[in-house]
């Protein structure tokens, strides 16, 4: 644990493991933070957010500049750490600590532009201005599948707006988050402006998060279930609170549209990170018209993923991170077969035997999909492509929005316009036009409905850490 500047053990001595998704092995143990220890932690962080928040723009962007430098210095070690920790290849590893890295820069150059305004009055002689101010000490709760980048994703805006900052990890890749820590602290940081915590059980952090008056705001990152457990006490206790929780993606492939070309990009981001991504495609809408070619081509490209360990240069898909994933696939696999679907490719354990081998899944496709499946309503979190084949592309559209989230949606087609008038009537925050990949640190990420409240990233990520002051001056 990272508390007020120093690496310490915990005030009850209980540790836990981390374990590699691919074999099971155990890969170190980690400090059970106590409630004392989180408390301690918050203390910390409502000290040093006095003089942290007072502190110039350009002392904090130099921070954040050379926390970008060193985790891109230690790139390679922290993906490989990943790759052991979370289970995906080594390749994602790497890119992911890069796009880690972006938040930290992006926010290194944001600091220094948190302005306000001059407004003018309808009464002569009398003149406003807005200033920004940072919200207090951020709790913030971050997920196992982007281990690294989720953290800096809000560490970056936090502490580039003069926030001071309590993390908890997921408790399955407390490793990765401890040499993030240590790398981001290196630089110099003043002792409690940041801090790690790392409970195996997270319900007291969720507990003092929403209701220790020292806190002031909550970002939490993981599924619609906790995310609305912790926004309903944070409510009571008005606190100010970001949320970015699960996805069901639709992906939605128009009859002009190229279907090699759309059966390409579905296969690259449907199976990356073992289909565990919350912008993750998870009901692939394609014309009847070409859905025998797109079928055609995506089982060629799926039965050619090579499953293994995310270390091993030949693996394309690693592990899924535990038991009751798989549990959950199998579950929606079995149900969509039952009422009718059809199996194309995949649709088993590897292993199947000997979890304790790694929890693979095959890639797997299956078309037929039909509303009353399980698979066509719930996140599926794994590496399933459900395929829906349609007649008339408003009855796609109204398919796409028959749903309860609203993160990504993807669209493919060759006419600027259609994408255009589909792009308005999708009801997702984020949209991917003949684009697999409509991510960036500097561009908002997040979800309507329920996939959440807030954005990160971009200039609007770092609003999420900043109170406007009005000013009234009669001159
Ligand atoms: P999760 O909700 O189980 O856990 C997320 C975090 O919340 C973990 O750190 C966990 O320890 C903590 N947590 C769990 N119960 C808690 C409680 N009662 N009080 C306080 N903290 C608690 O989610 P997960 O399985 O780790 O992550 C997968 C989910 O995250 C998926 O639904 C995925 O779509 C979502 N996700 C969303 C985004 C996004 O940006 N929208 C990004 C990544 C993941």
């Amino acid at each position: 644990m990272l508390i007020n500047g120093k690496w310490k053990k915990n005030t009850n001595g209980d540790l836990y493991k981390s374990f590699n998704p691919s074999n099971h092995e155990a890969l170190g143990s980690i400090e059970d933070t106590s409630k004392e220890d989180i408390l301690e932690a918050i203390e910390s962080a409502y000290i040093a957010f006095d003089s942290w928040s007072k502190s110039s723009p350009y002392e904090r962007s130099k921070l954040l500049y050379n926390a970008w430098k060193n985790i891109l210095e230690n790139q390679n070690s922290l993906a490989k750490l990943m790759t052991l920790e979370q289970g995906k290849t080594f390749k994602s590893a790497k890119a992911e600590v890069k796009y880690a890295a972006d938040f930290l820069l992006w926010y290194a150059e944001e600091a220094k532009r948190i302005d306000g305004k001059f407004i003018s009055s309808e009464k002569s002689g009398q003149k406003f201005i807005t200033q920004k101010t940072p919200v207090g000490v951020v709790g913030a709760i971050t997920p196992w599948n982007y281990p690294i980048s989720m953290i800096t994703r809000k560490v970056a805006p936090a502490l580039a707006a003069g926030c001071t900052i309590v993390l908890k990890p997921s408790e399955y890749t407390p490793l990765c988050a401890i040499e993030t820590f240590k790398i981001i602290q290196e630089v110099g940081f003043p002792c409690g402006v940041i801090n790690l915590i790392t409970p195996l059980k997270p319900d007291d952090t969720g507990e003092l998060f929403t209701s220790d008056s020292r806190i002031s705001k909550l970002t939490f990152t993981g599924s619609t279930r906790v995310g609305r457990l912790l926004a309903s006490k944070s409510g009571y206790n008005l606190k100010r609170v970001s949320l970015e929780l699960g996805g069901h993606a639709p992906f939605i492939i128009f009859p002009d549209a190229d279907p090699v070309h759309a059966a390409k990009g579905l296969s690259a981001i449907k199976f990356l990170n073992s289909g565990q991504a919350c912008i993750s495609p998870n009901r692939i809408f394609v014309h009847e018209n070409i859905k025998e070619i797109f079928v055609k081509t995506l089982h060629e490209r799926v039965k050619n993923i090579k499953v293994g360990n995310g270390l091993d240069d030949r693996s394309m898909m690693g592990p899924l991170i535990n038991e009751e994933s798989i549990f959950k696939i199998e579950s929606q696999v079995k149900d969509a077969l039952e009422k009718g679907a059809k199996l194309i490719f995949g649709g088993k354990k590897i292993n199947p035997n000997s979890l304790r081998k790694g929890y693979f899944y095959s890639p797997t496709i299956i078309t037929d999909i039909k509303p009353n499946m399980k698979i066509y309503r719930e996140e599926t979190f794994g590496p399933v492509a459900p395929i829906i084949s349609y007649k008339e592309s408003n009855e796609a559209i109204k398919m796409a929005n028959d749903t309860e989230y609203g993160l990504a949606a993807y669209i493919y087609t060759k006419e600027i316009s259609l994408a255009m008038r589909t792009m308005e009537k999708l009801n997702f925050a984020i949209i991917g036009i003949n684009d697999v990949n409509p991510t960036s640190s500097a561009i908002p990420f997040g979800g309507m409905s329920n996939s959440g409240l807030g954005r990160e990233g971009g200039q609007e990520g770092i609003e999420e850490y900043l109170e406007t002051k009005s000013i009234g001056i009669m001159t």
